[in-house]
């Protein structure tokens, strides 16, 4: 298809014609769709189902250090469900402490003990510094970004790469700035991309020096068993092994969960982290509680065993995921393809697709969307402060709809695309541009 910006003037009007004609129609449908959550949909939660009998009445409810998992006791996690973290986050069963049913919990709660009482490296608390800075890879998880401006700390935009963040800049910044305390990271599959870090990322950031004694990567290793294509899937580098080359080894803490394995808010969090990092953060835990519940790490404990791995259970959930996905990148290439007025990603595993449009017409898309009924992550979600700069990154959630719906829906995007875009090229939403 011929790149709309090559089109005249006269026949971006004809073309801005057809689609508004086309627009009407399918608004006059009165859809009602959701493209804008980043959760499991019910045939995927269903495969969990038997982990609820893995557990009951007449089961031995005896950990394996021998720990009754109806008590009180082993705070940083039964054994077994360390080692079941330990094997998502592939570190050692000892460097993994397996807590409660949310990674972003743990990921908040860090942030807070940094702020309260500084890290193992910090010699003030965060909350007596004049200023905290986070680094922010963007697009990327809105909830990264509502944590970190909930503590008031200042969020620098950085742009990501097919490669991961831009490396040169990030190196500058934490070179350069000793408020830059952190810096969040999805390193697999990372959410809206879809990208994972390459080895030459995951190095240059296990070699930065930065200004802070006590910076610290955020490595939010969410997605990190969630491959569309299992028998191919991306591979990470693991950051603790290159921090340990590099003596580094307290720079970063990894977080993930099963709430996308399992179930989504009802599974097991985990971080990994240095002895001294580990050591650190749980004593304020054990302030926090007396232990995590052990019943629902035995529950995914006995779930994953006699060979049922994590592994296998995730081929599972990508059947069912992948056909979501190609239904849009089909719909994707066929309407946007060649247009010049929209680019996107075909990501390998994890849960976004990313579109961006042409500058300044992401929230006139959606607003579009909106209007006919489909509903998406608000434009801007995806940048710190809610504020894309250049207005164009649109977040796409294929895994709770329908396969019909997310077909739909992707064809109402791409109508919605173009008419912004033709709108953009003809220099607004009414005026002709001038040739
Ligand atoms: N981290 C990322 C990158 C996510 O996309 C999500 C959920 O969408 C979470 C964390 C939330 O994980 P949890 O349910 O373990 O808090």
């Amino acid at each position: 298809m011929a790149k709309l910006s090559e089109l005249s003037a006269s026949g971006l009007r004809e073309e801005l014609a057809a689609l508004k004609k086309k627009y009407e129609a399918l608004k006059a449908q009165g859809l009602k769709l959701d493209l804008s959550r980043g959760k499991p949909d019910g045939e995927q939660l269903d495969l969990s189902r038997p982990m609820l009998d893995s557990v009951n009445s007449k089961s031995d409810l005896i950990a394996a250090d021998g720990s009754d998992c109806r008590n009180y006791g082993a705070p940083a996690g039964i054994p077994e469900a360390r080692a079941l973290m330990a094997e998502m986050l592939e570190l050692r069963p000892e460097e993994v402490f397996a807590g409660g049913n949310s990674s972003l919990n743990l990921m908040h709660d860090c942030l807070g003990i940094a702020y309260l009482h500084g890290t193992p490296k910090s010699k003030t608390p965060w909350c007596k510094l004049p200023k905290v800075k986070f680094l922010c890879p963007s697009p990327g998880y809105d909830r990264h970004f509502s944590v970190t401006e909930h503590f008031g700390v200042e969020m620098i935009t950085v742009p990501m790469t097919p490669q991961g963040p831009d490396m040169d800049v990030v190196e500058e910044l934490v070179a350069s700035d000793s408020a830059i305390k952190g810096m969040w990271c999805i390193p697999k599959y990372s959410n809206p991309t879809g990208i994972t870090y390459s080895d030459t990322t995951v190095r240059r950031l296990a070699a930065m020096s930065p200004a802070a004694p006590d910076f610290l990567i955020f490595w939010d290793n969410a997605y990190a068993a969630h491959h569309l294509h299992p028998d191919s899937p991306d591979k990470l580098l693991g950051l603790v092994a290159e921090l340990k080359k590099t003596g580094k080894a307290g720079m970063g803490l990894m977080f993930t969960s099963t709430s996308k394995v399992t179930f989504a808010g009802a599974g097991i969090a985990a971080m990994g982290a240095s002895k001294e990092n580990l050591d650190y953060f749980m004593k304020h835990w054990g302030l926090q509680t007396i232990g995590f519940d052990k019943l629902n790490q035995l529950r995914h404990a006995r779930f994953f065993s006699d060979g049922y791995t994590i592994e296998r259970h995730m081929r599972r959930h990508a059947e069912l995921l992948r056909p979501k996905f190609e239904a849009v990148q089909e719909v994707f290439n066929r309407e946007l393809g060649g247009l010049d007025i929209a680019w996107w990603t075909d990501p390998r595993g994890g849960y976004f697709i990313s579109l961006d449009t042409l500058d300044g017409c992401a929230k006139r898309t959606l607003a579009l969307c909106a209007e006919a009924g489909v509903v998406m992550t608000p434009a801007g979600a995806t940048f710190p402060y809610g504020v894309d700069p250049r207005d164009r990154n649109i977040r796409v959630a294929p895994t709770f709809a329908t396969l019909e719906e997310v077909r739909a829906a992707a064809e109402l995007v791409c109508l919605c695309a173009k008419l912004a875009g033709v709108e953009k090229l003809l220099g607004g939403a009414s005026e002709p541009r001038a040739r």
